[in-house]
């Protein structure tokens, strides 16, 4: 079902894209928003439910004051107002995953709103204004069961489990961001990179989009350059990875452009994103906000956090993403172009992670952002995912600093960390990595290339040291790479001196 698109850059010619980015952020409290069933991820379904999240008549919600709490720490760390009152609101929707057919949200009254935080790509600075950040509470779970895809589409029937009905959710709105230009995806992905480091350090959710406790729906729309007025807007719901955002945004200007260059109107609706495929294909027509029909929440008290309070939890927010980016690249000596490549990488946390655990930040950035970004790259995983530890990548970078190991004989201790074989140290012993330092066998190996290539040889006794080379090569191939070639190199200079 894919659509026609124009080039990227021929729709960029033309158009200017407008983001608006809406992130629904899971917090990892111990209970739900408006009862005391637990949160935890994967229990047996429907363990987790009771009288309340199941919507039960009679049933009377209370709101959980450690969401609050994390609501308004969020807020902060966005650079928002804090709402001195405020209240929850019922917005009405029929839909099987909510029991009582209407979610408990917040609507013209959110906790919190006017932030605005600054991200970077490519050097550039972004702004990006945040309109609000509201609670409100996940709905229950769709399991399709049956069809091709594990869609409705196809499917022979559908489960429902409401473990996750309940769990409190904070959404955070962009305002329209413009002015990003042809960068507008990679903004996007910064964006949503950003907040991810944010929570994390504000320790309030996991974070973790392939379980979906952080998911971003992206909103785009163009307008042709040179206009001020906004196009129709699509919204691409869900998308699971810092990656797809970008694609599916990418993939959404090309579409929608090569729609409005033959002459036709963008339809406002929501989109799916299909990770295989890179495309995106039409989902609901897009719901106006009346058709909601918002209403004061009549059981739930209005929240009312008192300046004290708020003043309390903004000194406890951490040192922020920017700030200590600006920290870790002094201490650790990066150049600008250097330190971009980790934060475009997600390396960050991990080198830092290095770094803690023994291992020089060069030599941590040198195995994160090459032998294992790329290993990353080909299972589709990201750099946390891998099989191998910070405390483990510095193991290794120690015993090549020890010259028990080199470059080359890391990389084949990494592939046994990687393959499960234990730790480094373990990997060495087992598979016979470490580098032969019985001056026996090197010297033996010094003299066999020597005798075997008496040319190169004798260039070098004239003083033609590049011609080296070659011997050096044949030594570490004689002793199957596990040789130290400095060592190689000055065993054999001095025995052609
Ligand atoms: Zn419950």
């Amino acid at each position: 079902m894919t659509a026609e698109i124009l080039d990227y850059d021929d729709a960029l010619a033309s158009y200017d894209p407008v983001l608006g980015l809406e992130v629904h952020v899971e917090l990892n409290t111990n209970s739900k928003m408006f009862c005391g069933c637990s949160t935890a991820f994967g229990a047996e379904p429907n363990t987790q439910t009771c009288p309340v999240c199941l919507g039960l008549p009679g049933s009377l919600p209370v709101v959980n004051g450690a969401a609050v709490e994390s609501a308004i720490r969020i807020g902060l760390a966005l650079g928002c107002e804090i709402a001195p009152w405020c209240r929850f609101a019922r917005k009405n929707y029929f839909y099987p995953d909510m029991t009582k057919d209407f979610q408990t949200s917040q609507y013209d009254e959110p906790i919190a709103y006017n932030g605005s935080v600054t991200v970077e790509v490519d050097g550039v600075e972004y702004v990006i204004e945040i309109e609000r950040a509201h609670m409100e509470e996940d709905a229950g779970k769709l399991l399709h069961i049956g069809g091709a895809t594990g869609r409705i589409q196809g499917a022979d029937y559908s489960l429902l489990d409401y473990n996750r009905a309940g769990v409190p959710l904070i959404e955070i709105v962009t305002k329209p961001i413009r002015g990003t230009g042809d960068k507008a995806p990679e903004v996007a992905k910064a964006y949503v990179s950003f907040l991810r480091d944010m929570l994390r350090s504000l320790g309030v959710s996991d974070v973790r989009m392939e379980q979906g406790s952080l998911r971003c729906d992206a909103n785009v729309s163009l307008m042709p350059k040179g206009e001020t007025e906004l196009g129709t807007r699509t919204e691409t719901k869900n998308v699971n990875s810092l990656r797809s955002i970008e694609r599916a945004l990418r993939y959404e200007i090309r579409r929608q452009a090569a729609v409005l260059r033959s002459g036709g109107r963008v339809i406002q609706e929501t989109r799916h994103w299909h990770e295989d495929g890179g495309f995106t294909s039409p989902g609901r027509s897009k719901v106006q906000a009346e058709d909601y029909r918002y209403f004061p929440e009549p059981d739930l008290v209005p929240i009312a956090p008192s300046r004290e309070w708020v003043e309390q939890l903004r000194a406890t927010l951490p040192e922020m993403p920017a700030v200590r980016n600006k920290r870790l690249q002094a201490e650790w000596g990066f150049a600008d172009r250097e330190f971009g490549d980790v934060i475009a990488s997600s390396a960050l946390d991990v080198i830092e992670a290095t770094v803690a655990a023994g291992a020089t930040p060069a030599g941590a950035r040198k195995w994160w952002l090459t032998e294992l970004a790329r290993r990353a790259n080909e299972a589709d995983l990201e750099l946390t995912e891998l099989a191998i530890t910070p405390a483990q990548v510095a193991a290794v970078q120690r015993l090549v600093d020890a010259g028990t190991i080199n470059d080359k004989l890391a990389r084949q201790v990494i592939d046994g960390v990687l393959a499960g074989e234990g730790e480094p140290a373990d990997v060495v012993a087992s598979r016979g990595l470490a580098v032969v330092s019985d001056s026996g066998a090197l010297e033996a190996a010094v003299d066999k290339a020597i005798a075997a290539d008496p040319d190169a040889a004798q260039k070098v006794r004239d003083g033609k040291v590049q011609a080296a080379g070659a011997l050096i090569g044949s030594v570490m191939r004689e002793m199957r790479g596990q040789a130290d070639a400095a060592a190689v190199r000055a065993l054999l200079l001095d025995r052609l001196s």
